[in-house]
């Protein structure tokens, strides 16, 4: 089986010429990070993802994890691994200095995070929603909370998780019915949890839970949710680890796929809480994390995609079946139009989602960063708006993906030997964990577009119609890229309109048509991303710059990206104006 190579050159072009490194290396805070220092990180990030964390993947698979004596058991080498990891400084390498990380931008943390991911997704989501809860804590807590845990979670000694969801409370989170009561300067917290991410595991000595929980009196609901951070075991009062918390482990789900991360049942009982921000405005400070963790589950998508990718053109170089015009004798299955076609499409969708990605990361980088209050605003309606597009549409297109890259393999891909399978298993928890991409299509429909009145959107194209002036001017060989993505656009335009125009007709509208809208704006955005790299990639040629192949096979990518993924705006289309009225149609019982 092939083990993973980083694609760092991919990674560094769409730093450098998409996200526009050398804008957010003007920001203050990030001088440091110039070109030179982003290349050697991803290098370095390259090394550690490729020859000691990927070769983890399918023991984790088929080892699993277990519970011994109430403790979560992971295989020893994950263990092995993650002292590597912490002792190189990984986990804080986007967390602010203040706190002990090494303050790159959010934008060089994302495509380091998805190495980790692409070597092994069951891994990388410890060290993921370890840096969420770091975030949540530092925007929203107190100093004696940030003082007593921070150093030790950025430095990767405790890590960190999210509990949210409950037997009655999944996608709907007013259902919530953990408790915490006032007990001397903190709270006793008492629930129970399920589904929680490396909710126990022996890699560390202590675990630091982020619950949500009501406070009795509290409003019904969303608003009377508020945020706790629990510690699996106490924190002495010098910071070392104390008492058991009676934060206990109850099971680990046996599932699908990512068999390497412990999915917890977690029981709390009297546990010692410390609130985070306000008494019920937790999820306000939940979403701190939310959205990070939103944008690092999209770009697993992008992550495992890109894994079963480089498998199954691997496979496809080497296995060799039938015969293919203008070649003699057997050929291996690269030269058939039809593999062909599927090794494009993973290609060029790969390329797309994590150009998206790693925009959206840099305009983070420029909300947080800008001295331009104005600008700084500017750039978060952007997050805004294309966060839940990075996290429905990568791990939408993740499914098709990882199953193309399957077939490739034909019989071989559905056996587990090659491995295929376990990256289509793995992919198939993205579109659901972190809210479902029902949910995420709902947020990009409801709080995204209709509550601005579409705004957000019309800057996003304006942006994509200056594109299409640049393609203008460079002539015939960029025109196909050009008119896909007019074509593309325009189905944007006239599906928001239609949306605007039609919402307050039937209230089903907007939960009709989200899911189309959302993959709908993916699309336009993914080629919108493939029409900037061509620009730049022809420029590069032009200069006779090194890297022609590259430069070359980018032009090509964007190409079929437009010839045969943007038409699929115009399905959307459609999709999206025949609105509700059929969707609803039937009666319960017609099911
Ligand atoms: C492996 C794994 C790891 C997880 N990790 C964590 C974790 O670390 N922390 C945590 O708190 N949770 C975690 N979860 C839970 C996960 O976030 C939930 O499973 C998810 O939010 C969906 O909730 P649910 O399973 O209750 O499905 P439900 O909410 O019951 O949804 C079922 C179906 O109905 C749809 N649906 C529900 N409501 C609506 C609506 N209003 N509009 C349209 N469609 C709707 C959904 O899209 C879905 O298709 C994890 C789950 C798994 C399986």
């Amino acid at each position: 089986m092939s083990e993973y190579q980083a694609p760092a050159k991919d990674m560094l072009f769409v730093i450098r010429d998409l996200a526009e490194l050398s804008e957010i290396n003007k920001l203050p805070g990030f001088e440091d990070a110039t070109a030179d220092l982003v290349e050697a990180v991803l290098e370095e990030a390259a090394q550690l993802a490729g020859e000691v964390i990927a070769p983890t993947n399918v023991l984790g698979d088929v080892q699993g994890t277990r519970v011994e004596n109430g403790q979560v058991i992971v295989p020893r080498e994950f263990t092995a691994v993650y002292r590597q990891f912490i002792e190189g400084g990984w986990g804080g390498i986007a967390q602010s200095a203040e706190i002990g990380g090494q303050g790159l931008p959010y934008l060089l943390g994302l495509a380091v995070e998805e190495m980790w991911q692409s070597a092994n997704l069951s891994w990388s989501l410890c060290p993921l929603l370890s840096q969420g809860a770091a975030r949540a804590i530092e925007t929203h807590g107190t100093d004696a909370l940030k003082s007593l845990v921070l150093e030790k979670m950025v430095a990767g000694e405790w890590t960190g998780t999210m509990n949210l969801t409950e037997p009655q409370a999944g996608s709907d989170l007013a259902a919530v019915r953990s408790q915490a009561v006032p007990d001397g300067d903190g709270y006793r917290v008492t629930g129970q949890k399920i589904f929680i991410t490396w909710g126990d595991h022996d890699m560390t000595e202590n675990v630091i839970h982020l619950v949500l929980a009501r406070v009795s009196g509290a409003p019904e609901g969303v608003r009377g949710l508020s945020l706790f951070a629990v510690p699996k075991n106490q924190i002495n009062g010098d910071g070392s680890v104390g008492e058991h918390n009676n934060v206990t482990v109850v099971s680990v789900e046996h599932k699908l796929g990512i068999h390497g991360s412990p999915t917890c049942v977690m029981a709390f009982e009297d546990a010692r809480g410390y609130l985070i921000g306000e008494l019920n405005k937790g999820l306000a400070c939940m979403f701190t994390m939310m959205n990070h963790a939103r944008l690092g589950v999209g770009l697993e998508g992008v992550a495992i995609s890109e894994r079963a990718y480089q498998l199954a053109r691997d496979y496809a170089k080497e296995r060799v079946q039938g015969r293919a015009p203008g070649h003699s004798g057997r050929v291996s299955i690269i030269h058939h139009p039809d593999v062909r076609r599927m090794l494009m499409s993973m290609k060029c969708q790969i390329e797309a989602m994590r150009s998206v990605a790693y925009v959206v990361g840099g305009h983070l980088d420029r909300a947080h960063h800008d001295p331009d209050d104005k600008r700084r605003a500017g750039q978060m309606a952007r997050v805004d708006l294309l966060t839940p597009v990075v996290k429905g549409w990568c791990t939408e297109t993740a499914q098709l993906l990882t199953s193309v890259g399957l077939q490739v393999h034909g019989g071989m891909g559905y056996v587990e030997e090659t491995g295929a399978a376990q990256y289509f298993r793995d992919a198939r928890i993205t579109t659901i964990y972190e809210g479902t991409t029902s949910i995420q299509a709902l947020d990009l429909v409801g709080r995204k577009i209709l509550r601005d009145g579409g705004q957000a959107c019309n800057e996003l194209v304006s942006d994509i119609r200056e594109t299409d002036k640049e393609l203008a001017q460079s002539g015939d060989a960029l025109s196909g890229i050009r008119s896909g993505l007019k074509e593309g656009c325009d189905a944007l335009v006239t599906s928001v309109e239609w949306l605007l125009a039609n919402h307050e007709a039937d209230a089903n509208i907007p939960g009709a048509v989200s899911f189309n809208l959302l993959m709908l704006m993916g699309t336009v955005v993914g080629g919108w991303q493939m029409a900037r790299a061509a620009l730049k990639a022809s420029e590069y040629l032009a200069s006779g710059a090194p890297d022609k192949d590259f430069y070359e096979a980018k032009i090509i990518s964007a190409c079929f990206y437009a010839e045969q993924i943007m038409p699929l705006a115009g399905a959307y289309q459609r999709a999206v104006e025949s609105g509700s009225a059929t969707t609803m149609s039937l009666s319960e019982d017609q099911f």
